[in-house]
């Protein structure tokens, strides 16, 4: 993409309200834009980072057999009175339609998902299945100063599971767990995420939260250093110490919690009475499970765990684009690279621009983040060279102009 199409532009200047640092640096380096408190608008570059991260999500549900749908945002007010919801779930936006009845944003989906899935299950033959979407939800949240931590919209990836007993319950659970862990690897969130025992309801004695270690973390853990897991806070006030080694050793930090898995059993299918016939003909519960994943608080998350003074540093998996190509008065010879580069399939974003100092060029390169960047100027055409950094580190390395793309080719897959 050439920058001087790009309609956006960075900005120095931000609002003064805007107190978090992941959505100062998101909005200074134009990936997103603040409409009203929790409430944002993603623009090109950001819409390409929220992109990544929901492809290498729904890669990962679609492995775990989940089947994508999208339902809808606007539910009516009887399904919430079916689970006994409408009074006392948090932060459910409520509204009255030209028919004069009520309504809520979908602020979660077990109310739809349910009734959805009995429509075409009866039988012990149907099941297990889940199925999942990349959805906005909608919650009216207290506090939504924290940028896209805490959106009163924000985007959720949200599974549902449907099985004839607890144990094949347990079984996808577990599969669950292990296909987390990878999404977070994926994303470069894999060394600072932590799974953290949670209180698990009626249904199961824990649930289970996925915490990014971070000083914009809103919660505490505590973490065993030796298993690798963690306890939320709830739960470190009904046992304080490590549920699978027993260990008293734990050290609190804080953390942001990407992610959850939830055992609901028949919660909702009581509710519902959603019921399949088994193989003797008789009628059981349907056993659910719930998973969900914060796709834009991830965003948010890797900007506050991938940052220095200057700007944000993106993973390779989530950039925006693989290289930030930079000519400096030298956009013929710019022009034939970028061409070359797009041909091999790199994704690069074309700093065209003129009447740029080369200064302004690199200070906005560093604001967005790209993981490498090339510069083309006069003083390197003349020694057929190319001048690469990464955006991590300082050191400046020259490129033979013929060997390019074979370096490239090691850092860009
Ligand atoms: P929190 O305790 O942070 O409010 P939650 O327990 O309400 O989270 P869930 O209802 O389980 O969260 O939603 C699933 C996931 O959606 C969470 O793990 C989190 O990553 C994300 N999420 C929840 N609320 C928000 C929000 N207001 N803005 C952005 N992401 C959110
Ligand atoms: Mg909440």
């Amino acid at each position: 993409m050439r920058q001087s199409q790009l309609f956006t532009k960075t900005s120095k200047e931000i609002s003064k309200e805007e107190t978090s640092f992941n959505a100062q640096a998101l909005i200074r380096a134009g990936f997103i834009d603040k409409l009203g408190a929790g409430i944002y608008t993603f623009l090109p570059l950001g819409l390409r980072v929220l992109s990544k991260i929901t492809n290498i999500i729904k890669e990962e549900m679609n492995s775990l057999g989940g089947q994508e749908v999208l339902m809808p945002a606007l539910t009516p007010k009887s399904v919430w009175e079916t689970t006994d919801r409408w009074d006392n779930f948090d932060a459910l936006f409520k509204l009255v339609g030209s028919d004069s009845r009520e309504y809520a944003l979908g602020a979660t989906h077990e109310e739809v998902s349910t009734p959805l899935a009995q429509k075409f299950c009866n039988s012990y033959k149907n099941l297990p299945f889940s199925i999942y979407q990349i959805q906005t939800k909608f919650r009216n949240e207290k506090r939504a100063k924290a940028g896209l931590m805490r959106g009163r919209e924000f985007l959720m990836k949200d599974l549902y599971s449907f099985h004839t007993s607890q144990e094949d319950l347990d079984n996808y659970y577990q599969k669950a767990q292990k296909v987390y862990s990878d999404i977070y690897s994926k994303l470069g969130l894999g060394d600072a995420t932590y799974m953290t025992y949670a209180s698990g309801g009626a249904f199961s004695k824990y649930s289970h939260e996925f915490q990014t270690l971070s000083d914009a973390g809103e919660d505490l853990i505590y973490i065993c250093d030796k298993c690798k897991i963690a306890i939320n806070k709830e739960i470190i006030e009904e046992q304080d110490v490590c549920p699978e080694c027993s260990s008293k050793e734990l050290r609190e930090a804080k953390a942001i919690e990407v992610g959850n898995i939830f055992k609901l059993g028949t919660r909702f299918s009581k509710a519902f009475n959603f019921n399949y016939l088994d193989k003797d003909g008789l009628s059981k519960e349907v056993v659910m499970g719930a998973y969900g994943i914060g796709i834009s608080r991830l965003m948010a998350t890797i900007v506050e765990v991938y940052n220095d003074d200057k700007g944000i540093i993106w993973p390779l998996n989530v950039a925006p684009f693989a290289v930030h190509l930079i000519s400096f008065n030298q956009n013929e010879e710019a022009e034939k690279i970028y061409k070359e580069l797009n041909n091999v399939g790199f994704e690069v974003l074309f700093d065209d621009r003129d009447s740029l100092s080369l200064g302004q060029k690199l200070n906005d390169a560093d604001l967005i983040g790209c993981p490498y960047r090339l510069i083309v100027s006069q003083k390197n055409i003349e020694s057929e060279q190319v001048e690469f950094k990464k955006r991590s580190e300082s050191d400046i390395e020259m490129i033979k102009r013929e060997d390019l793309i074979n370096h490239l080719k090691n850092y860009v897959k």
